[in-house]
């Protein structure tokens, strides 16, 4: 979209202000549906890196699944319109409480541990489940992204297959599926296939697996520099292998991926307004009405993000750095080179649809944001710009007498 289109949506909707552009997800969605050329494929995305019921209903309607991880994701895949045997509950370290609702809303479940499955076993012996593995296989060597090391908390390790199996015979326990989500970046196709067959190995021990769920781990691009998940080369190697797979098994498995941030993460923006421009001895700091209380990837996994001055966009490059206006180092961006900044001129950050508003909070009792879908065009506000009244809605002072 046209950085002038911003501009007059930061002017109608105020700041700061998440915009997303509807029709940019759809692309991805049919780009990634397409790529992997399968009999059976079911896609869900990822509730948690964008759980507006806005953005939750386009995904149906484009005939997305969705993985939550919460009860509540669950709740508000339900509200959006989703059938519940459209969702894949994935949680970690709940309570067996929180599975049990689930199961009465019919939703899928993912069991990721042995004390979990073997409660299955004994309540609900006839659910349908799939079991969430750990495969321990890591790509690239980066350890901060990967869940699928030694001491991950994620999944059942595959080193505990034969307790697993011992509880299914016990309880004839029915295995729908089995899951990994590694985290991984999936950029190698040859990562992807040796995670590939060590799940085909483990799916030959269960007989009437029905699918197969390989998670996420899809990359984009955040700087041009950056290696990125080629989605069209990775799905026609991989649906190779699958296809392969449901040959030799002479079924056709469903296919199941769980991306977030490859659907959502460009096709949202985030619009600041700039407070202050403010030089220094060392360098000159922008500083804008937000803060890592409505954006905290910068803060919290070191994430880049492009930041451009959409007002001023023939102003001369100068050297910023971008900060918030929280009480805390809130650093957006150090050392960029952005056209001059002036006093209320709106700066835009791109790839700030997944993780962003997602993770927001009201740190230093800031109100969060106001969230607008672009659907063909036209502009809709799906969320409200928090007002005070929020802020204060659960809170009581007690009646006291005598306070001290
Ligand atoms: C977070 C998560 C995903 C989505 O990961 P992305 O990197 O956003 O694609 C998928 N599956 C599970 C189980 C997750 O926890």
């Amino acid at each position: 979209m046209k950085n002038n289109f911003y501009l007059d949506l930061a002017k109608k909707y105020g700041t700061p202000l998440y915009v997303y552009d509807g029709d940019v997800i759809a692309r991805k969605f049919n780009q990634f549906k397409a790529a992997f050329k399968v009999k059976s494929l079911k896609i869900h995305f990822a509730a948690k890196a964008l759980t507006n019921l806005a953005i939750l209903r386009l995904f149906k309607e484009l005939g997305a699944g969705l993985d939550c991880v919460s009860i509540e994701e669950i709740k508000l895949g339900l509200q959006a319109g989703f059938d519940p045997s459209d969702i894949i509950y994935t949680p970690n370290g709940v309570a067996f409480s929180e599975y049990e609702e689930a199961i009465k809303l019919g939703t899928k479940v993912t069991i990721d541990n042995l004390p979990t499955l073997e409660k299955i076993g004994i309540h609900y012996p006839n659910l349908p489940i799939f079991i969430r593995l750990n495969p321990h296989l890591m790509a690239g060597g980066n350890s901060k992204i990967s869940v699928g090391h030694i001491g991950s908390k994620f999944g059942i390790s595959i080193h505990q297959l034969p307790n697993i199996l011992r509880l299914v015979k016990k309880y004839s326990i029915q295995v729908e599926g089995i899951h990994v989500h590694t985290g991984s970046d999936i950029i190698q196709v040859d990562i992807f296939k040796r995670v590939a067959e060590l799940l085909f190995s483990i799916a030959d021990q269960f007989e009437n697996i029905k699918s197969i769920d390989f998670g996420s781990g899809f990359k984009i691009k955040y700087r041009d520099s950056d290696i990125y998940t080629d989605i069209q080369l990775i799905g026609s190697q991989f649906a190779t292998y699958f296809n392969a797979y449901c040959e030799k098994r002479k079924r056709d498995l469903t296919l199941r991926f769980e991306p977030g941030k490859y659907l959502v993460s460009d096709a949202g923006v985030f619009l600041t307004q700039v407070n202050v421009v403010k030089l220094t001895t060392a360098c000159t700091f922008i500083g804008v009405n937000s803060g890592f209380n409505h954006f905290i990837r910068p803060m919290f996994y070191d994430a880049y993000h492009e930041i451009e001055n959409i007002s001023n966009p023939e102003g001369e490059k100068k050297m910023y750095s971008v900060v918030g206006y929280i009480c805390e180092s809130d650093t957006f961006a150090e050392d960029r080179l952005i056209n001059e900044a002036r006093e209320n001129d709106i700066l835009l950050f791109r790839n700030s649809g997944a993780y962003c508003y997602s993770m927001s909070s009201n740190y230093n009792s800031r109100l969060r944001p106001a969230e607008v879908l672009v659907l063909k065009g036209k502009d809709y506000l799906i969320r409200e710009r928090e007002s005070f009244d929020d802020l204060i809605r659960h809170q009581n002072i007690p009646v006291v007498k005598n306070w001290i």
